[in-house]
């Protein structure tokens, strides 16, 4: 277990986390890895949000959680208590939740003005622009927490820079990614914001051994300072409060490890779409025939209502849990089910959270993208590294089923896909204990916001 040391107390972290599970998740572990090196760390959200997060909170962190009110429904438009991207009822609101957002900026000066030390550093989510506002009032860098891998993150830039976008004319076209040192081919409706433009710098939960050809071609590029602090699902390293992470599990968490726990080494085959993510009924229905007639065991996050349950078979509602399946309802304590040895596969939606996860754990992915930058994961996991197996929207009818057969057997292709991803797990593990790149990664972004407090304080007398 790790003590905090208070080396770096005089240092304030201010987090700024977009409300979405795989936006909030990932900064609330880099919180806790800057108390962990002894920084006073505050992460700004609201009631609901803090209420979920809280039990994730690490034993040993000092992280402040301030829960600010989230603005009336009146002013947004949004139904009542939908403080989170997952509990909107449509798409079409998130727009407007991205507008209902600003509406903190003035509570959050106030709250830091009043209350808490000047910040000497603000991490930001991409998706929190106002942000610049609070940088600005104190004086204190602003870094933005990219929540991308620095791969798509290249992507987006070298796009833009390049005008790719803007000479596309359909979005269904196909194109080539400018500047690369693989072939990415992608589509329109796949662009994300770019991270760089506005920021003192870009923090990417990812590791230089994973990525750093794309690191440095993005230093090159954008001239920002990135720093790769990840996997920072790692970060809880005694693994106590993996089962907590996010919110509650719904099953009994424990339950989904005691069933792991009577099942053979890499023999089940997890599959989850992330906090949003969802299937439509048919896709549902074929995933469904696929694993059953896989013969394997497999542990599948179903959500609640829409296409999941509309195609998801009777049995399966009926007898969630036999000795080869087990239908998880909402959310699984997804981090500690990975990281069990009976895990042996994963079939993902390729949000980076995941990829990272599943990478940490060394085992194959089937990847199997819903929207926006997932399908620019898949091309990392898929061609760039080589350790997972696209589903691929085009295949025809049984494709689901070839990709499980591929990524539990596979013969020769396969073994070599599974010691790829064992190599890469290991890797990370590597990259995150004593002296690895991204601890040695953290170190040096504590540097860089104590040296900007000192060069301020000097300014300043
Ligand atoms: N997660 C989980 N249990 C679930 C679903 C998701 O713990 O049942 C966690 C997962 O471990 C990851 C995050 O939620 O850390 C989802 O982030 P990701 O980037 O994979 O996908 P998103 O939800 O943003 O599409």
């Amino acid at each position: 277990m790790e003590v905090p040391n208070h080396e770096n107390a005089d240092l304030h972290f201010v987090f700024f986390p977009f409300m979405a599970q795989g936006h909030m998740l990932p900064m609330l572990d880099i919180a806790a890895l800057l108390s962990l090196r002894g920084a006073t760390v505050t992460f700004i959200t609201t009631p609901f949000n803090a209420a979920r997060l809280r039990p994730s909170l690490p034993v040993h962190s000092s992280i402040s959680l301030v829960a600010l009110p989230f603005p009336s429904s009146a002013s947004t438009g949004l139904p009542d208590g939908c403080e989170t991207v997952d509990a909107l009822p449509s798409r079409n609101l998130v727009r407007a939740f991205f507008a209902a957002t600003k509406a903190l900026l003035a509570p959050s000066l106030r709250h830091l003005r009043d209350h808490l030390p000047p910040p000497s550093c603000v991490i930001t989510d991409v998706f929190l622009p106002w942000t610049r506002e609070v940088a600005r009032e104190f004086g204190a860098p602003r870094l933005i927490f990219s929540g991308s891998s620095c791969f798509a993150a290249l992507c987006v830039r070298n796009l833009r820079a390049h005008g790719v976008l803007a000479r596309v004319a359909s979005e269904s076209e196909r194109f080539v990614v400018p500047g690369l040192p693989h072939r990415v081919e992608l589509t329109k409706v796949q662009e994300i914001i770019d991270a760089a433009v506005t920021s003192d710098g870009v923090i990417f939960n990812s590791f230089e051994e994973l990525e750093r050809e794309y690191m440095n071609l993005y230093r090159e590029t954008t001239g920002k300072r990135i720093w790769a602090i990840g996997p920072v699902s790692l970060s809880d390293k005694d693994m106590s409060n993996t089962i907590n992470r996010g919110r509650k599990a719904s099953i009994e968490e424990h339950q989904c490890i005691e069933w792991l726990e009577q099942r053979e080494p890499k023999s089940v085959i997890y599959v989850s779409f992330g906090s949003i993510g969802r299937l439509n009924p048919p896709q549902t229905a074929e995933l469904a025939r696929a694993l059953d007639a896989s013969g394997r065991n497999f542990m599948w996050v179903v959500k609640s209502g829409g296409g999941d349950d509309d195609g998801l078979p009777e049995e399966f509602k009926v007898e969630p849990v036999t000795a080869r399946r087990m239908i998880v309802r909402g959310w699984a304590p997804q981090v500690a089910v990975l990281s069990h040895g009976a895990v042996g596969g994963f079939v993902t939606h390729c949000g980076w959270n995941s990829v990272l996860e599943g990478l940490c754990t060394g085992v194959p992915m089937v990847t199997w993208p819903l929207f926006a930058e997932q399908f620019v994961n898949e091309k990392a996991v898929v061609d760039v590294l080589r350790v997972g197996v696209r589903v691929g929207v085009e295949r025809a009818n049984g494709w689901a089923g070839e990709a499980l057969e591929e990524v539990m057997d596979g013969g020769t292709e396969g073994g070599l896909r599974r010691e790829r991803a064992r190599e890469l797990g290991e890797r990370a593990r590597r990259a995150v204990e004593g002296g690895g790149t991204s601890f040695v990664d953290l170190t040096r972004l504590i540097e860089f916001v104590s040296e900007h407090k000192s060069m301020k304080g000097a300014r300043e007398i």
